[in-house]
């Protein structure tokens, strides 16, 4: 992905003559012309904190997703753009979405420090044998389901069963049984596999290699979006939508990423 953004970034910025790049300017609302074709949008300049125009033959709609709008009070793995700003935008200029009920929950979002709340924790650690264990120390489902099962699972342990681990904040979590890994595997092997994860744990004192770590669901992709065809095209001639903004590629549930 990293490396698709920078090639892609790199020939827009060389390309200055033919790509106008318009920074801190949201879209606040698109254009319909007479004959009801999507004709540019309204944006918003932060800076100047003026309205103004952008005509266009062609709107493409790649706002990504709404993990932010926080649905039922979860944490999400989304950055602080995923608003949900595209749908909102679709649907007030007629646009039909699809699949609106449906939401992907990361199964282990962190939980604790709370500044780190939301924060993916691979799935690469339960694939390597750390286990989702409650408040006894009891696994309480396979811990390589599918992101919906597994999820559900831990939802339900600490909401319905009440074996979960209350935060010093208040939140709910299940332990990430990391130390294990380095027990199945040799040490050193976190270290060495998942250097970020630790790094990112160290900074608050918690050391993943002889502590786990407190996990719980956390919102990640939303499933539904604006309705298109094979070609992106939504009902409105001239809008279009790619990426997370567009909704159902994955049906009702993703069960993977999208490029892996
Ligand atoms: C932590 C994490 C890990 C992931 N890992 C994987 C993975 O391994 N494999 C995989 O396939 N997927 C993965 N995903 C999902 C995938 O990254 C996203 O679905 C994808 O990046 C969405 O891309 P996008 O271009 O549609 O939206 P985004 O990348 O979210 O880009 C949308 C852009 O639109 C901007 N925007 C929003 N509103 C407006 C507005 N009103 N006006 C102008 N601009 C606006 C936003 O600021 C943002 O820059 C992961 C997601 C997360 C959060």
């Amino acid at each position: 992905g990293a490396i698709i953004m920078r090639t892609l970034m790199d020939e827009v910025r060389n390309n200055p003559d033919k790509v106008n790049v318009l920074e801190f300017m949201p879209v606040v609302e698109l254009i319909l012309d007479n004959r009801g074709r999507c004709a540019g949008g309204i944006l918003y300049n932060m800076e100047t904190e003026e309205y103004f125009t952008v005509k266009a033959k062609a709107t493409l709609n790649a706002t990504g997703g709404y993990g932010r709008l926080h649905i039922r009070g979860f944490d999400t793995t989304n950055h602080y753009g995923a608003t949900g700003d595209g749908l909102m935008l679709s649907y007030r200029a007629g646009a039909k979405l699809l699949f609106m009920d449906s939401v992907q929950y990361h199964p282990t979002g962190s939980v604790f420090p709370e500044q780190i709340a939301g924060f993916l924790i691979t799935e690469k650690i339960r694939g390597a044998g750390g286990q989702p264990l409650n408040k006894d120390g009891e696994l309480f489902v396979f811990p390589r389901e599918p992101r919906d099962v597994e999820s559900s699972s831990i939802i339900r342990e600490c909401v319905e069963k009440n074996n979960g681990i209350l935060t010093p904040s208040g939140r709910v979590g299940v332990w990430l049984d990391s130390p294990l890994i380095e027990m199945l595997q040799s040490d050193g092997y976190i270290e060495k596999q998942f250097p970020a994860m630790l790094r990112q744990f160290i900074r608050y004192n918690i050391d993943i290699r002889k502590e786990p770590m407190l996990i719980f669901p956390s919102l990640h992709y939303q499933n539904g979006g604006v309705e298109i065809n094979a070609k992106c095209e939504t009902n409105i001639p001239g809008l279009y939508a790619a990426g997370e903004a567009s909704g159902g590629v994955h049906g009702r549930n993703r069960l993977m990423g999208q490029l892996c």
